[in-house]
């Protein structure tokens, strides 16, 4: 195990090897992808679990390989974290999904959200709180309507908070993605200013049919309750699960039940549609 800095490390061995290439090769590919067109963003809802309503849609970013086909955002996000291409990526995908927001807002859609992944290489950038305010503010939305979603790390500390205040202050909300998958969630939400937690799909995934999943819901809720945060469940699959999450009392869910990722196209379609039933 070799360690990159950062926390992030990376495994070499003999029988990785052909795959390290691999990710020697796709890493200086991601160099040439946002120029190249070879990039999209994909928009999946956020939806009240009882009357199924769109609430926000999450922006997922989705990569074509010219050779090689679409490859997954668990395999290439790593690597442009790694070489810093996360940080102009990150901003076009801020800037992609300020404009569907805006363009849902001239279809005369319902008022939502959009939410926008943030990740921890970002949120070390000295201008990174200046660099996404321009942004949401040359696209004209409201910036209540874009919340951050970001993950804990153990090497974000308090020099981050300074960005994160300035972002929170003019109006932008924050999520804590994948709550309760690191050992650091509970620290976090006394240092970084967070609105909403979502519960990660590996205690979703449990909730109608294991008591300890389901405990662990229960026990997210009641933090975000008492620390009057919002709740999203992500990776709800099955009507079970969402029964189960709704007796709870999770407002929120996102996943292949209610709707997998959507192009642009088609979360404009959803939201037309919504707006008439
Ligand atoms: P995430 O932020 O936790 O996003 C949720 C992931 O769960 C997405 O995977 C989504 O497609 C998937 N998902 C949604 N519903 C279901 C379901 O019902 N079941 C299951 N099993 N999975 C579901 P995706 O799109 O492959 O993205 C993977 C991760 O890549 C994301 O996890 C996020 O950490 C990262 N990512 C994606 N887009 C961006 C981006 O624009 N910027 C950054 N920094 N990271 C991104
Ligand atoms: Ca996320
Ligand atoms: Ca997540
Ligand atoms: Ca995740």
């Amino acid at each position: 195990a070799k360690d990159r800095g950062l926390g992030l490390i990376e495994v070499f061995d003999d029988a990785a090897s052909s795959r390290s290439l691999d990710r020697l090769g796709l890493r200086s590919d991601l160099l040439g992808a946002l120029e190249g067109d070879q990039f999209a963003v994909h928009y999946q809802p956020i939806c009240d679990l009882g009357s199924g309503q769109v609430v926000a849609f999450e922006a997922l970013l989705r990569w074509t390989h010219p050779q090689r086909g679409p490859v997954p955002p668990d395999v290439f996000i790593p690597l442009a974290e790694e070489t810093g291409a996360i940080v102009p990526i990150g901003h076009w995908v801020l800037e992609q999904s300020c404009r569907e927001l805006a363009r849902w807002g001239a279809m005369g859609a319902k008022r939502i959200r959009v939410n926008v992944n943030l990740s921890p290489v970002q949120l070390q950038q000295p201008h990174l709180a200046r660099e996404l305010l321009d942004i949401v503010q040359r696209s004209g939305v409201d910036p209540g309507d874009v919340c951050l979603e970001v993950t804990e790390h153990s090497y974000l500390r308090e020099d981050v908070t300074e960005s994160a205040a300035v972002l929170r202050t003019a109006g932008l909300h924050f999520a804590l993605d994948d709550f309760g998958t690191s050992y650091s969630s509970l620290n976090y939400l006394k240092w970084f200013p967070i609105d909403l937690l979502k519960v990660d799909q590996s205690f979703v995934g449990g909730v109608a049919a294991s008591d300890t999943d389901r405990g662990i819901v229960r026990a997210v809720l009641a933090i975000a309750d008492s620390l009057r945060l919002g709740v999203v469940a992500e990776g709800v699959e099955t009507e079970e699960q969402r029964a189960a999450l709704l007796a709870l009392g999770c407002p929120l869910g996102q996943g292949n039940l209610l709707s997998p990722p959507l192009t642009p196209d088609a979360a404009a379609e959803l939201l037309a549609g919504d707006r008439h039933s």
